[in-house]
This record gives C-alpha cells, structure tokens and sequence, in this order.
C-alpha cells in the first residue's frame, strides 16, 4: 500500500510541475495509483494518431479499469478550481489530432484487459459492450453465439466509442443505417462526471446528442448494439464501368431495392491511375487476374469505376445464390467482360483491410502521414464532382490510394443524432484515403496530397456543390457553426448542458475550454 501511495504521489508530483492544475491531495483521493501514468511510452502513444499529421503530448494518460474511474477523472476535472480538459481516446484511428489532448488527461479506452468483456444477450439480440472494445472483438464475441451487428466499417480495429462519436458507415449503411442508427442504448460519463444510462426513452436529448457528437458531450462507457442472425459466407462480386452515369444510376439502384432481392453490400470505388487498380484496396483482382485498364477499352480519359457488392448466404440457402446473384447483376450496365467473383467465409470479409495492414505494415508502409478527406457528396451533384474532380484535379494523376465512391439513403439516419449529412434523400460517401511517402517523388509528398485536398475543398465551395465532411476537421468555431448547420444551435445547447466547461474531447477543436 505505501509503495502505491509513493507511486501515486511521484505521479502527482509529475503532473503539478507539468502544469496541470489538479492538486496532489485530490489525486490521491481519486485512487487511482499507478492508472494515471506519465510513462514516456504511454504519453509517446497517445500523442499520435493514424494520420500522423500532428503529435501532441497529453500532461497524463489514464487507464480506466470501470466506468467509476472515467467519472471520477472527469468529475476532478470539472470540479477543480481551474480545471483540466480530458479526452477519450480508442485506438487513436483519427486523422487530424481528434483525440488528442495538450493539457490534460488522454483516458486510453482501448487496450488489453481494459473494461469488461461483451455480453451478449441472444434471446434479446443485442450485445452490451465497452466503449474502448474494437469492433474485432464484438464481432468474436457475438459469433460464439451465430450473431453478428449489422452495420460495419471497413475496417474492425476501430473502437466502438470512436466509431459512434462519427457515424460508423461501410456498404451495409444503405440498408440498415450507419452504426449509429443500430444502438439502443448508452452508459455514458457526462463533461460534470456523472455517469448517465441513456436511450430512446431514457435521457433521449443526451443519447442522440453522443451519436455522432464527436465526443462533445460524454465518455462512451457502454453500448448496446443490435443484432442478426451471422451470415456464414458471401459472396463478393466487383464489376467496371466508363461511364460515370451509368455506374451511380446502378449504384442508385441497389440502394434502393427493398425485401430480400438485393446485395448486403454496396460500395464502390474509382480508378484514376492504373497503379490503384491492384493496390491494397484491390488486391481482389490480383495476382490471379491482374486487370489492365487499357485491356477494358476505357476511352474515359483513363477513369475507370469499379461498382463492389456482396450477397450474404448461409449453408443452407447456398443453392439459391448464384441465381439471386445473377437476376441482379442482369439489372446493371456494367462492362459486360469485366465480372470478378470470389466466395470467402463472412468474418474474411468483413476483416478484409486487417490483411492489407498486415502486407503495408511488413513494408514499412502503414505508418507513414495519410492525409485522408471524406466528403459526403449530395446526389444533385454527383456528376459536377466527378467532372471537377475525379477527371479534373485528380484526372490520370497518381492518387495514392483508394478512392471509395457509395450512396446511402439519408431515411435511415436518425435526423436527431449529431451526425451532419447534405440536405438529400441520397448522398454519397467520397473517400480519398491517401498515404503520403517521402520518397522523393513529388506527387506522393505530404505537401502535394494536401494541396490536393485544399483544390478539392475549394472546388466544391466554388461549385456550390454543398459536401458535407465526415470525419471533420476544421480549426475555427466558424468553420463549426457553418459545418453543423441547422443543428449548430442544438450541438451548443447540449454541450452547454452536459459539458459547460468544455472539459471533453478539445482535440476536435470545437470549443474553447473555459479555464
Ligand atoms: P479515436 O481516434 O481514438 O477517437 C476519435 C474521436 O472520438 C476523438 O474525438 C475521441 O475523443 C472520441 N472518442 C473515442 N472514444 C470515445 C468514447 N468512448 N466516448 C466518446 N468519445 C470517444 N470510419 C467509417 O465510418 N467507416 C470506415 O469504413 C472506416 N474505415 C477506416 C479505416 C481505417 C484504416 C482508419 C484508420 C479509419 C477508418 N474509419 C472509418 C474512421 C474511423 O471510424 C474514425 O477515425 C474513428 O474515430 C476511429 O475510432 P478510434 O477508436 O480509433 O477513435
């Protein structure tokens, strides 16, 4: 006991002459020992992100062991003379410094052994999980009992929290919403510390407001999320077009199938330089059937469009998907000679980009800086932006990596989360998701990529073509008000409410603390 009281004050200690303003003796109450750390390799790790674009050091980083040591910190910092702010922090996945926190506390959600395991309750379908567990793991979780959530990102290695203060979206979001659209209810630790059960019924202004809030208005320290019967396989179908309008006239179609005779999945994406065609993304094509461009008789300018669906199947019904596949693929016009099918087990299919981190990472090409931009793109306007800018400021220009293109159905986002769309029925998701090499060519450089971006943004407030940004990132209030829009009003009335003192989440750079 007197070596973890030592330890605690040589942390309290630390972190006075650091700056931060919480007093030895109030830590030493919190108890939280040896969870409060300013190990250098603790610091070092939440002072980065996956865009590795700014790196800034948080004073401590705490690993909560219960939601009580969440509520605790936060309650600290908001009763504190002069305060301190804190961030969660999931697997730190963000591009611009989102969960990042220069003068306070990063509270590290993700890590081994870090809250409690999922709880399944099958009878109910659904599953209670912890804010920092990655989507992985409830998907491990939930197939012990043959269930699976519904909607997905791309990726699995994303925590729950992180996901839910965005939106959570893949090529399931047309059919049952993005993640966001499939929680029931939230535990979650307010800007005041106070842990708050919240849903539908219960609290309903605090649990729209947390969807999609960017971690503005509480710690995400459980949700339950809903659930399916898992498929067992599917299987994943990727056809090309020239043409631009027929390509999201099909796309616009399979989204707006209703019953059982539709794809699972619709996503899509564009190919501007021949080198994308087999990347990490596509390794789909490849090394079986390498796909050149010129071979498909693209006359488009070289910009090729690559449409990707799936059809779910379980063992039983496996007699049945080849025609279900086919009466679909019938509808669309595609070019007739370019059908490329493979069958793979679900859990393959949904952990696909895991297998393309693991080849980039043995390259020593994962962690370099990605300037990643995702825009929602309304409908009205889908064809200006691919004149402006897939045959324009990115026409035949090496893009440096994937550029998804799908549509979703605005109906199946709850108009009352935080999330912020175009003002559509149907929008789309353009998703430049670069990584920047320091190679010595100029066009995969850091500040090219960027320019890049800055054309792409501008291109659209010139054009009037009303993009919204996912995953946003902007550095002035202003920017944030015209951003949120008619909801502006609301996002600041709720964190006034559940965070007056702007303790939550300032890497967003939302909200000035108050202290
Ligand atoms: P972090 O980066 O750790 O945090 C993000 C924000 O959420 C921060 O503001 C943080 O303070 C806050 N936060 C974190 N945890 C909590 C919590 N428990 N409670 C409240 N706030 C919290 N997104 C998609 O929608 N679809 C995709 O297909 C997709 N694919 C991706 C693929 C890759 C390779 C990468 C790197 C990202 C992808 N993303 C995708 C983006 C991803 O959803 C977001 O970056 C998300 O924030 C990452 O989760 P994280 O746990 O790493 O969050």
């Amino acid at each position: 006991m007197a070596t973890k009281l030592l330890l605690a004050f040589a942390i309290c200690r630390l972190i006075v002459t650091v700056g931060l303003t919480l007093k030895p003796k109030e830590i030493l109450h919190l108890g939280f020992d040896c969870q409060l750390s300013v190990d250098p390799a603790d610091v070092d790790s939440a002072s980065k992100d996956f865009g590795l674009l700014t790196r800034v050091k948080p004073l401590a980083v705490l690993h909560p062991s219960s939601a009580l040591d969440v509520a605790r910190l936060v309650k600290a910092a908001y009763g504190s003379d002069q305060g301190f702010t804190v961030s969660a922090r999931g697997h730190g996945h963000s591009i611009n410094g989102q969960a990042q926190n220069p003068n306070g506390v990063v509270v590290q959600m993700s890590g081994n052994g870090v809250g409690p395991r999922p709880r399944v309750r099958a009878g109910d379908m659904y599953v209670d999980v912890w804010g920092g567990e990655l989507w992985i793991d409830v998907l491990r979780s939930t197939l012990e009992y043959g269930l699976a959530p519904k909607s997905w990102t791309d990726y699995l290695y994303l925590s729950v929290g992180g996901t839910l203060s965005n939106a959570g979206i893949s090529g399931q979001a047309f059919n049952h919403g993005p993640q966001i659209s499939n929680v029931h209810e939230l535990d979650v630790v307010t800007g005041k510390g106070e842990l708050m059960t919240c849903s539908e019924e219960q609290n309903s202004e605090l649990f729209h407001a947390v969807l999609g809030g960017l971690g503005q208005f509480g710690i995400i320290i459980r949700a339950r999320i809903s659930l399916e019967p898992a498929p067992q396989r599917m299987r994943w179908i990727r056809v090309l077009y020239s043409n631009f309008s027929a390509f999201t006239r099909d796309q616009e179609y399979l989204i707006s199938l209703n019953g059982s005779q539709k794809f699972d999945y619709v996503e899509g994406f564009v190919i501007v330089d021949e080198g994308l065609i087999n990347n990490w993304r596509s390794s789909f094509f490849s090394p079986r059937n390498p796909v050149k461009i010129s071979s498909l008789g693209s006359n488009n300018g070289g910009v090729l469009y690559c449409l990707e669906v799936t059809k779910n199947y379980y063992e039983s019904t496996a007699g049945s998907v080849d025609q279900e596949v086919e009466a679909l693929l019938k509808k669309l016009n595609f070019i007739p000679t370019s059908v490329f099918t493979t069958d793979l087990p679900y859990v393959d299919f949904l952990d696909r980009v895991h297998k393309s981190e693991l080849k980039l990472r043995s390259k020593g090409l994962w962690e370099v800086p990605h300037p990643w931009l995702n825009l929602f793109v309304p409908k009205s306007k889908i064809d200006d932006f691919n004149r402006g800018v897939f045959k324009g400021i990115l026409g035949n220009k090496r893009t440096s990596g994937p550029i998804l293109i799908y549509p979703m159905n605005k109906n199946k986002w709850n108009d009352r989360s935080s999330a912020v769309t175009p003002d559509e029925e149907v929008f789309y998701l353009v998703a430049f998701l670069r990584s920047a090499l320091d190679n010595g060519e100029e066009s995969q450089s850091l500040e090219y990529l960027s320019n890049q971006n800055h054309q792409i943004l501008r291109f659209c407030d010139d054009d009037g073509i009303k993009a919204k940004q996912y995953l946003p990132h902007y550095a002035t209030q202003e920017e944030w008000r015209e951003h949120l829009g008619s909801k502006w009003d609301r996002f600041h009335k709720m964190k006034m409410k559940y965070d007056p003192r702007h303790i939550l989440a300032s890497g967003q750079q939302i909200f000035t603390p108050t202290f």
